[in-house]
């Protein structure tokens, strides 16, 4: 199996709360946005025009990566509320 291929196998139950908060004001000084690179789902996008970043938390894989990458602390993640979030099907 392919991470690229996860999406295809796998459901979201999609709250209408993110988990994912991040700190916009911090990311316009952040020089490589390493969380865009190593979000295997490509929750995170760069706008290099408007200097701004965007999450779509809707397709997150819970895999922590962005939390930990991100060395300026403007991620404010956590897991889903109880009874939303990804639901893995392997088949
Ligand atoms: S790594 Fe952190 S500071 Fe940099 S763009 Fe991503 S969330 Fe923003
Ligand atoms: S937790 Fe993982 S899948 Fe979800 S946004 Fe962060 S890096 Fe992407």
């Amino acid at each position: 199996m392919k991470v690229e291929n996860l999406p295809q196998l796998t459901q979201f139950i999609v709250d209408e709360q993110s988990h994912i908060i991040i700190n916009k004001d911090v990311c316009q000084s952040c020089d490589q946005h390493p969380c865009v690179r190593a979000c295997p789902a490509n929750c995170y996008t760069f706008d290099e025009a408007t200097q701004r970043l965007s999450v779509v938390y809707e397709t997150c894989l819970e895999c922590g990566t962005c939390h930990v990458i991100c060395d300026k602390g403007a991620v404010d993640w956590s897991y889903p509320r109880g009874g939303y979030g990804v639901c893995c099907r392997l088949t």
